[in-house]
């Protein structure tokens, strides 16, 4: 898409701070961090919204839940023991608070009180 701020990262049009990358998908850390560590799981394909994604994305989005925790330990915020954890986010639409209009997991983590409850 032209002048898609997450697809121009994604072509490496744009630099970011990769922590991860494969065929289908790019994480990378949030320019405005909202926590300690705050990275954007982004998928290479444009979808605008999560309430535009239809069955053919569902592996997508299976993978992008399954890649949350594994970075959040990757990056020392994981959850184990019953100790640590990080929190997971999707904004959709304006009421959700969605800025960008690529579909993207916000995986917020880091000792407290910087997260509030929801
Ligand atoms: P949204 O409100 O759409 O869910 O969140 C968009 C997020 O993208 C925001 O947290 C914002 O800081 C982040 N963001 C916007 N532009 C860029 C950019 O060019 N690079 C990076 N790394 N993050 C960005
Ligand atoms: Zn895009």
């Amino acid at each position: 898409m032209d002048n898609c701020i997450f697809c121009k990262i994604a072509a490496k049009q744009i630099p970011s701070k990769t922590v991860y990358e494969d065929d289908d998908v790019i994480a990378f850390h949030d320019i405005n961090p909202a926590a300690p560590v705050h990275i954007l799981i982004v998928p290479k394909k444009h979808l605008p919204t999560l309430a535009e994604c239809g069955p053919e994305d569902q592996a997508l989005l299976g993978k992008m839940a399954l890649l949350a925790p594994r970075l959040a330990s990757e990056l020392g915020v994981g959850y184990a023991d019953g100790k640590g954890g990080f929190k997971t986010v999707y904004n959709v639409g304006p009421d959700g608070g969605q800025e960008v209009y690529h579909l993207h997991m916000h995986v917020l983590g880091g000792p407290r009180p910087w997260a509030r409850s929801l």
